[in-house]
C-alpha cells in the first residue's frame, strides 16, 4: 500500500497514462480508429476511476482504524493517568504525526517525573526541617533556662514556659507576635536590637529583676546572640536568660563560710602562737605562771580542736556520708552521761543542774553518740549563756503517739524574737550574747542537722531575753518492750 501522501502524484501518473493511451489509439487506428480510440479512451477512464475509487476507499478506511488506535490509546492514557507511547504501524502520514507526538509525549513525561522527583524531594526536605523544628521546639520547652528566639521581622518565633513566667508574658499560638509588644523589659528589647544591629554573636550582660509572682530579687545572666542564614545574613535573635540567684547564694555563703571557719581558727591560733612564742623566749617568769601559758595553749587548742570536730561532723551530714547506728537507748542515760560531762562547767558559775525524768525508762531508737553530742550541746549552751548561780533544767517525756521529749530550760541571757529563727543557721551567733559567752555559731546547727535530718525530729525554741531560753527536741519512741541500757 502506498503512503497517503504518494496518492496524488500516482493517480495523475494513471490519469497521464490514460490520456496518451488515448491519443495513440487515436493516431494509430486510421479506420474505424475513431471509434476503437473513443471505447479504449473511455475503457481506461472507466478502468482508472474504478481503481481510484477503491484506492480512496481503501485509503479512507486506513486512516480511519488508525485514528480509532489512536483515540484508544489516548483514552487508555487518560483512564489510567499514565503518560505512554501511541504505538501505530505503517509509515504514513498519520505514523509520522504519531512519532511526532510521541517525542512530545516523551518530552512531558521526562519533565513529569523530574517534577515528581523535585517534589518528592521537597516533601523530603520540609518533613525533615519540620521534624527537626519540633525537636528544637521541645528542647528549648524542656531547658530550665528561659529562652527567647526572635525572626528576621523581630517577632517572637518561638519562647519557652520559663521565659513566659520570668518575664510575666503569654505567647499567643496562632500568629506570631513583635517581640517589642509582648516583652516590657526596655533593657533586654534595647540588647535584642543591639546585639542584630552590631550583628553579634555573644552579649552578655547581668541583670537583677524582681521575679513577677514571687517578688524575689532575682540575679540573671542574659546571652544574646544573632542566628545567621548561609549569606551570613541575621535572620533572628536568641535570648538565653539564666538565674544564678541560687549560684551567687551559694558563691556568698562559701564565702561567708570561708571567712567564719578563717576567723574562727585564727583566734585560738593566735593566741597559742603568742603564748608559745612567750615560754619559748623564756619571757615566763615562776613556774605557776608557766604552767598558767600552758593550760592557755591546751585550752586553746581544745577549742580549735572542737571547732574542727563540728566542722567535720556538718559537712559529713550535709553531704551524707555519715552512716547512722540506730539502736535502741534510754533516754534518761544519755541525758545523764551529759550532765555528768557540764557539770564541771556548771560548778565553775555555781549552776544548779536540775533533771526531771519520769520513773519509767523513755526508750529511743536513735544514733547513741550522735543524740548525746546533741543533748551535750544544749545542756553547754545553756551553762554558757546563764549568769553565775543560775539554774538548768533538763526534762524528759513520752506521749500516747510514739514520741520522746527532752526539754532544756534555763535562766539565762535568752535570745531576742528576732533572732530565734536565724540560731539554727551555720555560724550564726546573736549579736546581743557574744559577750556573755564564746563560741564558734556551729553548736545549734549541728543539733539540728542530728535531730530534724538525721533523726527525723523537731526542735524548737521559746525564749524571752533576760529571762531564759527553753529548747524542746521530739523524737521517735523505740516500740521495743525489752529494758534498753546505754553505752557508757
Ligand atoms: P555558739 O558556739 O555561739 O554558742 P550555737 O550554735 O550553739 O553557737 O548557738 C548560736 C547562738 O544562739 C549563740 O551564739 C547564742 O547567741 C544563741 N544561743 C544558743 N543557746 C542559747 C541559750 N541557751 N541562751 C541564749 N542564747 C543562746
Amino acid at each position: 500500500m502506498l503512503p497517503a501522501r504518494k496518492t496524488l502524484p500516482v493517480l495523475m501518473i494513471l490519469l497521464a497514462l490514460a490520456g496518451s493511451t488515448f491519443w495513440l489509439a487515436g493516431r494509430w487506428a486510421p479506420v474505424g480508429g475513431g471509434i476503437f480510440s473513443i471505447w479504449l479512451t473511455w475503457s481506461l477512464i472507466i478502468l482508472s476511476g474504478i481503481f481510484c475509487f477503491f484506492w480512496l476507499v481503501l485509503f479512507r478506511q486506513r486512516h480511519l482504524s488508525t485514528l480509532g488506535n489512536i483515540r484508544e490509546q489516548l483514552q487508555h492514557f487518560v483512564q489510567t493517568d499514565r503518560i505512554g507511547m501511541i504505538m501505530i504501524e505503517g509509515n504514513d502520514e498519520l505514523s509520522s504525526l504519531a512519532s511526532e507526538m510521541n517525542q512530545y509525549l516523551t518530552n512531558i513525561k521526562m519533565r513529569f517525573e523530574k517534577q515528581r522527583l523535585e517534589r518528592k524531594e521537597l516533601l523530603l526536605q520540609s518533613s525533615v526541617a519540620e521534624t527537626e523544628s519540633r525537636q528544637g521546639r521541645a528542647i528549648i520547652q524542656s531547658i530550665s533556662e528561659a529562652v527567647i528566639v526572635t525572626d528576621r521581622f523581630d517577632e517572637i518565633l518561638t519562647a519557652n514556659q520559663a521565659a513566659q513566667d520570668l518575664l510575666d508574658f503569654q505567647l499567643s499560638p496562632e500568629s506570631r507576635q513583635p517581640v517589642n509588644s509582648v516583652i516590657k523589659d526596655q533593657e533586654l528589647l534595647q540588647m535584642l536590637e543591639q546585639v542584630r544591629q552590631k550583628k553579634s554573636t555573644n552579649l552578655t550582660r547581668l541583670v537583677q529583676r524582681q521575679h513577677p509572682h514571687t517578688d524575689k530579687m532575682l540575679d540573671l545572666k542574659v546571652l544574646t546572640a544573632c542566628v545567621f542564614d548561609d549569606e551570613k545574613e541575621v535572620i533572628g535573635v536568641v535570648m538565653v536568660i539564666h538565674d544564678i540567684t541560687t549560684e551567687k547564694e551559694i558563691a556568698r555563703m562559701k564565702d561567708d563560710f570561708v571567712s567564719c571557719v578563717t576567723h574562727e581558727l585564727k583566734t585560738p591560733l593566735a593566741s597559742i602562737r603568742a603564748y608559745a612564742e612567750l615560754i619559748a623566749e623564756g619571757e615566763v617568769g615562776p613556774v605557776e605562771s608557766q604552767q598558767q601559758f600552758c593550760s592557755i595553749i591546751q585550752e586553746q587548742a581544745d577549742r580549735l580542736n572542737r571547732l574542727i570536730d563540728d566542722i567535720l561532723n556538718i559537712s559529713h551530714i550535709q553531704a551524707g556520708h555519715l552512716e547512722l547506728v540506730l539502736e535502741p537507748c534510754a533516754l534518761g542515760l544519755i541525758i545523764e552521761q551529759a550532765i555528768t560531762t557540764i557539770r564541771p562547767q556548771a560548778l565553775e558559775k555555781n549552776i544548779e543542774l536540775v533533771t526531771c525524768l519520769p520513773e519509767s525508762e523513755i526508750n529511743i531508737l536513735v544514733d547513741q553518740d550522735l543524740i548525746y553530742q546533741a543533748v551535750l550541746n544544749l545542756l553547754s549552751n545553756a551553762v554558757k549563756y546563764s549568769q553565775r548561780d543560775g539554774k538548768v533544767t533538763v526534762r524528759a517525756w513520752q506521749d500516747n503517739e510514739g514520741r520522746a521529749y527532752l526539754e532544756v530550760e534555763d535562766q539565762g541571757v535568752g535570745i531576742p524574737a528576732d533572732e530565734q529563727e536565724r540560731i539554727f543557721e551555720k555560724f550564726y551567733r546573736v549579736p546581743q550574747n557574744n559577750s556573755q559567752a564564746e563560741g564558734n555559731g556551729l553548736g545549734l546547727h549541728l543539733v539540728h542537722e542530728i535531730i530534724q535530718s538525721l533523726h527525723k525530729g523537731t526542735i524548737t525554741v521559746k525564749s524571752q531575753p533576760g529571762r531564759g531560753s527553753t529548747f524542746t527536741v521530739s523524737l521517735p519512741l523505740c516500740q521495743t518492750r525489752e529494758p534498753v541500757l546505754c553505752r557508757s
